[in-house]
């Protein structure tokens, strides 16, 4: 193992102690929060580590080729592959090949088209609604406003499982504002299950990363997604 690599260990083991003291701190149990691993850029050999000492199993991929190329490396391990990044209509075949679920489905035309693609393969596939409850203009995610109907039009298509939730909090030192971005996306969760629009089972809320988790979890995220806390500064 590579002095690299025993740290990224070391840094998981502490991540993971934080993540369940901000579990207790907010009255939760520390099953009901899953831990993802964000690993954009991070080499396959380096995810491996973490798979195999059973540290892990579920990893987050952004990009459609990073993604390809790393399930292709780690095909002998059992883990599960959520896509996190944005998903471009002409990517979708891979997608839905190398990951159990997309958690950034925003919009109709991605809806139709991974139905059409799923219908040819007879399956079906989860999926978190992103919304973007940060109101940068940068981000990808639905408008807050358009979640409810937006799930209200993915019920038509049963080869979409919504599971869950998922936003990118807002990119800020002010507590307060980054708090309410999740508040939002629990809200939206809570006003759309409550509606009966779908079950508990799209529950999920993906919310959270290395700077602001305990706020998440505090807000009610039920999986983190962690990527420099536990890999180091991205060198692209
Ligand atoms: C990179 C990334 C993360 C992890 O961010 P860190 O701040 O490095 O923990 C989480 N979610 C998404 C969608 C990302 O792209």
């Amino acid at each position: 193992m590579t002095p690299y690599q025993s740290e990224i260990l070391s840094n998981l083991s502490a991540a993971r102690f934080d993540v369940e003291k901000a579990c207790l701190a907010a009255g939760r149990q520390p099953s009901d929060v899953k831990i993802l691993l964000a690993t954009k850029t991070v080499a396959a050999e380096n995810v491996r580590v973490v798979i195999e000492q059973g540290k892990a199993l579920l990893v987050g991929e952004n990009r459609i080729q990073e993604l390809v190329q790393k399930s292709q490396a780690l095909s002998d391990l059992q883990y599960e592959r959520h896509f996190i990044g944005h998903l471009q209509t002409n990517k979708i075949k891979e997608a839905i090949k190398y990951a159990s679920c997309i958690q950034s489905v925003d919009r109709i035309d991605l809806v139709e088209k991974l139905d059409q693609q799923l219908q040819k393969e007879g399956r079906q596939i989860d999926i978190f609604v992103q919304v973007n409850t940060s109101f940068e203009e940068s981000k990808f995610g639905m408008e807050p406003d358009l979640a409810k109907d937006f799930v209200k039009k993915i019920g038509a298509y049963d080869t979409l499982r919504i599971r869950g939730f998922m936003t990118i909090g807002l990119f800020s030192d002010d507590e307060a504002a980054v708090r309410r971005s999740y508040v939002r996306l629990r809200e939206i969760r809570d006003e759309i299950i409550g509606e009966g629009i779908v079950d508990t089972q799209a529950n999920q809320l993906s919310m959270g990363m290395s700077g602001d988790f305990a706020l998440a979890i505090a807000e009610g995220a039920t999986m983190v997604r962690l990527g420099t806390t536990v890999f180091g500064k991205r060198v692209y």
